[in-house]
């Protein structure tokens, strides 16, 4: 029954701009647990947010707890949005980009901590992951706007404001400078998962553990439903049509995947993703989507665009480099060929079924 509702539920939400495309959930438990515990109900509510559409599903005793914990859960997101955004003029992202080259920028410690841990992954990735890609990023979405590709001097004067060796980061004073002029942050590839992360925290300090919440490909899954062992993900990457997909099993983990199903344009028979490979300008071309299961949304998210850039070899040199952090990788290819997986299972995934 579940199983059903779910399906239709996140069809119609397709069809809603950069919607829930990547992911199909189904929810093993039945809302019985033994004994003396309380009868959990399954509640589940979407709200547009961050340019997409941000569901959350949570085990409560009653609709109006459940109701207004979730209120809460999605102003948290809103209140994310007002500081990462790159759509809204008015956000302190979009604020701190308006300063000219140079200048010292005290940040919130939300921007703050979201713009550390890109520059981590940019690190850890040669700058295959890099936020600083906000020129190349414009640039593709009036490439995809027009159907024509980018000029080779727009592309050069972008690649030229791009780089995460021109963020600089102060760590005790939460200072922000963008050293180069032109330049243009874009958190698209990791604040959804920072924003699902954090609506998951706020519902466990309220009283919900037994939570999940997605946000387009990106999904933050907190304890596991009344009397299972965990949450089950099908992962479609390339649509219902395609022989691509996978089953996980998991809780307590953030789970990404990054592909190119509803961004991209093609020209002249090439498809270009609306990731961008920050060392060549060009929009990704390889038939791939890229699955990541880490301990925290903000670190899959980041980590399965990084590693979609760096493509399955690549990847794999740069996941074996990080041995402090779980990283458990899937490549998926169009054709559906299977592949095999690679990294490090963080403890909450209990099994790719
Ligand atoms: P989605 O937004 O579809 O969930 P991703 O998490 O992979 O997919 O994020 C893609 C977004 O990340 C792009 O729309 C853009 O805003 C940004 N981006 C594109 N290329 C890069 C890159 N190389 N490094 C970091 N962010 C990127
Ligand atoms: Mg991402």
């Amino acid at each position: 029954m579940f199983l059903s509702k779910t399906v239709s539920r996140l069809r119609s939400l397709r069809r809603k701009p950069e919607g829930i495309g990547i992911l199909l959930l189904f929810f093993g438990g039945l809302g019985v647990v033994n004994g003396a515990d309380p009868v959990l109900e399954r509640y589940e509510f979407v709200r547009p947010h961050m340019g997409t559409l941000f569901q959350v599903v949570l085990f409560a005793e009653e609709p109006k707890a459940a109701r207004a914990a979730a209120d809460e859960a999605f102003a948290r997101v809103e209140a994310l949005n007002a500081c990462l955004s790159d759509y809204d003029p008015e956000s302190e992202l979009m604020r701190l980009c308006r300063q000219p080259a140079g200048t010292l920028v005290p940040v919130s410690v939300s921007l703050f901590a979201v713009l550390t841990q890109s520059q981590a992954v940019a690190d850890l990735t040669d700058g295959a992951f890099d936020v600083t890609v906000g020129p190349l990023v414009r640039l593709w979405r009036e490439a995809r706007r027009s159907g024509r590709f980018p000029r080779a001097d727009q592309l050069e004067s972008c690649r030229a404001a791009t780089g995460h060796d021109k963020l600089r980061l102060e760590n005790g004073s939460r200072v922000v400078t963008l050293k180069s002029p032109g330049m243009q942050l874009d958190l698209g590839g990791i604040a959804k998962g920072h924003a699902a992360d954090e609506a998951l925290s706020l519902l466990a300090a309220r009283g919900f553990s037994r939570a999940m919440v997605a946000a387009s490909g990106d999904l933050a899954l907190g304890d596991p439903p009344p009397g299972t062992t965990g949450w089950k993900v099908e992962i479609v990457p390339f649509g219902r049509k395609s022989p691509a997909r996978r089953t996980l099993l998991a809780s307590h983990v953030g789970i990404s995947t990054s592909g190119d199903v509803e961004q991209y344009v093609e020209i002249d028979g090439v498809r270009y993703s609306h990731i961008v490979d920050p060392r060549t300008g060009i929009g990704l071309t390889a038939p791939l989507a890229v699955t990541v299961v880490a301990r925290r949304a903000i670190l899959s998210d980041s980590w399965s665009t990084a590693c979609s850039v760096l493509g399955d070899e690549e990847a794999r040199r740069a996941i074996e480099r990080v041995s402090e952090e779980p990283l458990f990788v899937i490549v998926h290819r169009r054709d559906g060929e299977a592949t095999v997986p690679f990294g490090r299972p963080p403890p909450g995934l209990h099994f790719p079924l």
